[in-house]
């Protein structure tokens, strides 16, 4: 079975402005030292993959396609810095959709495993948002808590059973990749 890092996207790949969506490859940026953090840590890795809810699809905000662009954006960034990304998961449903996707479910999380063959053990979660723990908690995946997105906000916060359940905690990416703080 392999390792895997497991990235959400908004607030810890991509810089967000707080209840915006990313809908436009010329609006998309890096977090920062995300870029170099996840070149780091994908070596670190088998498999590095990332998992995003984007309901600004079905809300007719972008398209599959635009999303699809940015998502390829990304990878050739991380490629041309000799790191890799395998594949990004995405939920395009709106929450009232109720689909088995959208985290806190981890119906993406489940196809990652079963495409890549994860062993939980051997791998870690990476958020900045409640949905990013409950998903990693619903199948044993260490967490990683980042203060960057809403990051802050999510730790301020959190349920009290899940800090005790206990996760590591870090400002950025670029400080989990180089265990700062
Ligand atoms: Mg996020």
């Amino acid at each position: 079975m392999s390792s895997a890092l497991i990235l959400d996207r908004d607030g810890v790949l991509l810089a967000q402005e707080t209840g915006k969506y990313i809908t436009r490859l010329p609006d998309v940026h890096f977090e920062i030292g995300a870029l170099e953090a996840v070149v780091k840590l994908s070596k670190e890795y088998d498999h590095t993959v990332v998992i995003t809810n984007q309901a600004c699809i079905n809300k007719g905000l972008t398209t599959l396609k635009e999303v699809e662009r940015i998502h390829g954006w990304i990878s050739d960034a991380v490629r041309r810095r000799n790191g890799h990304i395998d594949a990004f998961y995405v939920c395009p449903h709106r929450p009232e959709e109720n689909c088995p996707c959208r985290k806190p479910k981890n119906g993406l999380l489940l196809t990652a495993m079963e495409e890549f063959d994860i062993d939980p053990t051997k791998s870690v979660v990476v958020g900045d948002s409640n949905r990013d723990l409950e998903m990693a908690l619903s199948l044993q995946f260490p967490f990683v808590l980042l203060k960057s997105g809403e990051g802050q906000e999510t730790l301020d916060h959190i349920d009290l059973s899940r800090r005790m359940y206990g996760f590591s905690v870090f400002d950025t990416l670029f400080d989990f990749a180089y265990k700062l703080g």
